[in-house]
């Protein structure tokens, strides 16, 4: 197991720059605190001439690397060798041009896609990331790992340690928040599950503490060498658009790893020369976890070449910890107050051109059901991504012609009690889960139907609904 000589870890800040070697365990700067990145000696590196030479992996995906949607862009990541990488086939992932979800949306047929990263083999985008931190933790001899989760990090960090031998998983969730699907997932492949008297901002304070005290290996992503592996989903979505630039990308934004992973992308195939001009970044809060909206939106905060106002974010969260003000919204995967990326985020959208929109509950199940109606099916956070696109068209910040990629962050089937009580037409079902939220209606609620075990009324009730 080894790491690759021509990786480092840089620290985020320009007045510190300090670099640490691609083989320490960290998941912030020693010497100033800020976030690390990892970096390559480009020069050293065989980068393909044009994205298109990626195409050749094609050709031995008999290899468990080339077959990986992530490790198959390895040239792009090299921070370990062959050998070290544990891989279990993700980033076969689905791209749909989504002609029924972009009438909703506003955009034009055939000029909206959908990103479906609800196929990777835990059921979401986490996948992407934990192949690279677990191929990483692994280089390093790490035996345990650990994150705190709001549920898909948990799933995905279950499924890689659990097909990794000699190598065991703590995970640590919030009392109570977890949706079904997920929390089956950890039990099932095997994890030591904590679930904290807190919500996910305190499980995230209590597993850094312990992963420092402990030394265990930490996956949240804090974890630079994660991002790394999440980078590849914005190289999909490139190659399925034939190496074209797509105008606007459209992703959740949570902890805001995600967001930061694809700016860095960009930025890097930019530098390359590899694509000529980066999209448009559109990140979506829930409008009960909107911290980027706030201080991007309505405080002003911004990238500033890496010297963004630190008091902007400390006065905030000051108010929050005032208020007892804990994140709320039905999107549990993004159902987060403190953004660790916070600021790997700002340089995406400095670089993007992003732009920040919170939206309701309503809406992301709206748009939800929209997306199953008519696309591949997802689940509420993943949502936001749309319902976020669909107010952006309104506001005429993204055009009806413009090219729009929304990311699809999970799968369907990971809460489906959620989804079982937007389409119930049984009211204590509807207000139990999704009431208690603020949540009114379902636009788009698709009833079943009762009837009795009599060939009459099931013809009858065919003829009256089904059409
Ligand atoms: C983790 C997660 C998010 C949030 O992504 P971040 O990188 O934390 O911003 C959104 N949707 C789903 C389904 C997730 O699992
Ligand atoms: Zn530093």
């Amino acid at each position: 197991m080894s790491l690759d000589p021509r990786a480092f870890q840089r620290c985020l800040s320009p007045d510190c720059a300090a670099t640490y070697d691609a083989g320490e365990v960290l998941t912030s700067c020693t010497r100033c605190g800020s976030l690390l990145d990892v970096d390559y000696e480009w020069e050293r590196v065989e980068v393909p001439g044009k994205l298109s030479e990626f195409e050749t992996a094609w050709r031995s995906r008999h290899q468990p690397v080339d077959f990986s949607g992530v490790w198959r862009f390895r040239k792009l990541l090299p921070f370990v060798t062959d050998e070290s990488v544990v891989t279990i086939g993700e980033g076969q992932t689905l791209f749909q041009q989504a002609d029924q979800v972009a009438r909703f949306v506003g955009v034009n047929a055939g000029r909206f896609y959908l990103q479906y990263e609800g196929m990777n083999p835990s059921g979401s985008f986490k996948d992407n990331g934990m192949t690279a931190a677990i191929s990483h933790a692994r280089a390093t001899g790490a035996t345990q790992a650990a994150c705190a989760s709001t549920g898909n990090t948990s799933a995905s960090l279950a499924l890689y340690t659990g097909m990794t031998p000699g190598m065991k998983s703590i995970i640590f969730v919030g009392s109570g928040k977890i949706a079904y699907g997920k929390l089956s997932q950890a039990l099932d492949y095997g994890a030591l599950t904590l679930q904290i008297a807190g919500d996910f901002d305190d499980a995230m304070k209590r597993v850094q503490e312990v992963c420092q005290s402990m030394r265990i290996y930490l996956v949240n992503s804090v974890n630079p060498f994660r991002l790394e592996g999440q980078k590849t989903i914005m190289l999909r979505v490139l190659e399925a658009l034939r190496w074209e630039v797509p105008d606007w990308i459209v992703v959740p934004g949570g902890n805001l790893g995600n967001s930061s992973a694809f700016g860095k992308a960009f930025i890097e195939l930019h530098r390359l020369g590899l694509i000529d001009r980066l999209p448009r970044l559109a990140i979506i809060n829930a409008s009960g976890a909107r911290t980027l909206s706030e201080l991007v939106g309505r405080r002003g905060l911004s990238w500033n070449g890496g010297r963004y106002d630190r008091r902007t974010i400390d006065d905030y969260y000051a108010e929050l910890d005032r208020d007892h003000a804990k994140a709320s919204t039905i999107a549990s995967a993004i159902e987060i107050n403190r953004p660790v990326n916070l600021a790997k985020c700002l340089r995406a959208l400095d670089a993007c051109d992003g732009v920040v929109r919170e939206v309701s509950d309503q809406l992301i199940l709206d748009a939800k059901a929209q997306v199953g109606a008519g696309g591949y099916g997802c689940e509420p956070a993943s949502a936001a991504s749309v319902a976020g696109a669909k107010l952006l068209v309104e506001e005429g910040v993204i055009g009806p012609s413009d090219r729009v990629v929304c990311i699809l962050t999970g799968h369907l089937l990971k809460d489906p009690n959620v989804t079982v009580a937007y389409h119930s037409d049984d009211q204590k079902v509807f207000n139990e889960t999704l009431g208690v939220r603020g949540v009114r209606g379902a636009s788009f609620a698709n009833h079943a139907v009762s009837v009795g075990n009599d060939l009459d009324q099931i013809t009858r009730a065919i003829q009256l609904y089904g059409h």
